[in-house]
């Protein structure tokens, strides 16, 4: 638990009681990040990633928040979400999310409009955290002190020897599980994550992604191998999240001590609904950079909760950090080598893993992060 301190009232940094503190300004820029080697899942083949960055101002401070989103999302939080935001009183992020959310009615809500107010109500929350001169995570309210990770990549366009040195190097770093891509080749799938559990010893916990690639059939295939060959211990995404009913089936028909795992791609609590009452999935997945930022994250935790399916968090883990300390039915955070790389570039504050876990460092205000503005211009979005 937190150590307790004596406090008195008058040490408090309470800046305001019962004022409006008006958002000043939204600012926002696009950053593109080769990756450092081509990278590939089961799905999809990309060399750069892009993010985009929102500072909200007001009472003389900054909060920033961003998502991992094509640059067409910075133009559409210059172009409307800004003006929506504008005034608006920064100590009620919920007010300025429902207003972002109605004022974006006609454009459709999944996808980048909902990547686009994930970083603006990011920045939000970051920036009343900041006002009252307190962490995030002790505004949001810690249900825990520090969260655990994964490490994340294992991606299928690596060589067998890069595979092997970036799933052990974890390891070495003392975190007690890592995930690795499948299913660009599904014949030779069973043969590289058996060289992966190799590479990694027994002791570890070794996960799977497919991002969708495989067949119901394949799944189930893979599903047995993959547990007798490697002791797999999480299935990702073994069918596309679109195919409900077959992510329901290989979760019922998949060996004991294999959960399935979903979600990454879900925009709104509606998504998350449907799929926690089509039972598809053991453990559930959600990226607050898409699901439209912590004000709706809570509401996906509080989802979960009532199902009594457990929460896991997907990639950017410096900007999940501090909302996860939130969650209560959080199992871990994944620790995704892209962001992990493009986060230290950009941002000072970025907090190591320890012993497998994430702490947020309580002496620095809002999500502990400070954008390297000088280290992003080189690497602006057209
Ligand atoms: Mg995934």
């Amino acid at each position: 638990m937190i150590s307790a301190a004596t406090t008195t009232r008058a040490e408090i940094p309470i800046q305001t009681t019962r004022a409006e503190i008006p958002v000043d300004e939204l600012e926002v820029g696009a950053y593109t990040i080769p990756t450092d080697a081509p990278e590939a899942d089961g799905t999809l083949e990309w060399d750069a990633t892009t993010i985009v960055v929102v500072h909200a101002r007001g009472a003389c401070e900054s909060g920033v928040g961003y998502t991992y989103a094509d640059v067409s999302t910075a133009k559409l939080i210059a172009t409307k979400l800004a003006g929506v935001v504008r005034g608006r009183d920064a100590m009620a992020p919920q007010a300025a999310w429902e207003a972002m959310v109605e004022q974006t009615r006609n454009l459709g809500r999944p996808g980048i409009t909902s990547m686009a107010i994930a970083a603006v109500d990011l920045a939000l929350w970051d920036l009343k955290a900041r006002v009252l001169g307190l962490p995030l995570c002790r505004l949001l309210g810690m249900a825990r002190e520090s969260v655990p990770v994964y490490g994340s990549g294992g991606f299928t366009a690596y060589s067998p020897q890069r595979l092997a040195a970036q799933l052990s190097g974890w390891v070495q770093d003392g975190i007690p599980r890592v995930k690795m891509k499948i299913g660009s080749t599904p014949d030779g799938d069973a043969a590289r994550v058996t060289a992966a559990r190799e590479a990694i010893g027994p002791r570890t916990e070794l996960f799977v992604d497919a991002n969708g690639a495989y067949s119901r059939k394949q799944a189930l295939e893979l599903a047995e191998r993959f547990r007798a060959q490697a002791q797999v211990s999480w299935f990702e995404e073994p069918v596309s999240s679109d195919d409900l009913g077959g992510l329901a089936l290989v979760r019922d028909r998949a060996p004991a001590g294999m959960p399935i795992a979903a979600g990454e791609y879900g925009y709104d609590a509606v998504y998350f609904r449907r799929m926690l009452e089509a039972g598809a999935v053991d453990v559930l997945q959600a990226d607050v950079t898409r699901c439209a930022g912590i004000t709706e994250l809570l509401r996906v935790g509080a989802l979960c909760r009532a199902h009594g399916v457990p929460l896991s968090l997907h990639c950017g883990p410096s900007i999940h950090l501090h909302p996860a300390t939130a969650l209560e039915n959080l199992v871990h955070l994944e620790y995704f080598h892209d962001h992990v790389r493009i986060e230290h570039m950009l941002f000072d504050g970025v907090v190591e893993p320890v012993d497998g876990a994430l702490t947020p460092d309580l002496d620095r205000p809002g999500n502990g992060l400070e954008f390297k503005r000088g280290e992003a211009e080189r690497c602006a979005a057209a």
